[in-house]
């Protein structure tokens, strides 16, 4: 194991709670189709583990914007850089982001998907940082919450590297 990095959730632990959103998902959405867009790269791996719990009709797209450019900070302007393959409205969305942090990103992400009318747009998240918050943003699901720290693993990255890690970890630096 990586003497940098720290064990926060292991992948039993995640793959539990992840299934326990998907029971409130499926339970919310009874009767209904569900559109699920995964915020790619990093939402990818705790996209695919909720999907793959829910029993509503499910279709998926995938949209990629831009965050950190590298490094550990926000730079602020928030892009799609690739868009979503098919149209949203009168869907019911899911957004599902790898992690909300300054909050930033969903926060004009948002805006501008409700601008294609979707019949509803909720948000899941695998963790969240309130502590670190810049703007009033409050996840629909979330399946942790995290302290400020940097985490890498189940699909985060530290400067590209570490997505793979079957669990999440805290980044202590090289
Ligand atoms: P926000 O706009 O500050 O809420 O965060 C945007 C993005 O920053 C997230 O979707 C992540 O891709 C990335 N990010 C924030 N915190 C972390 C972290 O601790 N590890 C890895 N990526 C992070």
């Amino acid at each position: 194991m990586n003497e940098n990095i720290d064990v926060l959730f292991s992948q039993e632990v995640l793959e539990n709670r992840i299934k326990e959103i998907a029971d409130k998902i499926n339970e919310e959405y009874k009767g209904k189709k569900l559109h699920m867009v995964c915020v790619l790269r990093g939402a990818v791996f705790f996209f695919t583990e909720l999907c793959k719990h829910i029993n509503v009709p499910v279709t998926m797209d995938f949209l990629v914007c831009s965050s950190y450019g590298s490094g550990t900070t926000t730079s602020g302007e928030v892009k799609i850089v690739k868009d979503l393959a098919d149209p949203i409205a009168g869907l019911d969305v899911i957004l599902v982001e790898d992690i909300v942090d300054t909050g930033v990103t969903l926060n004009a992400l948002k805006p501008m998907l409700m601008t294609r009318k979707p019949a509803s747009l909720k948000i899941a998240t695998m963790l969240d940082k309130p502590s670190r918050r810049r703007v009033v943003l409050e996840p629909d699901y979330c399946a942790f919450e995290v302290d400020d720290l940097f985490v890498i693993g189940y699909g985060l990255d530290y400067d590209q590297k570490y997505r793979n890690l079957p669990f999440i970890g805290v980044y202590k630096g090289e």
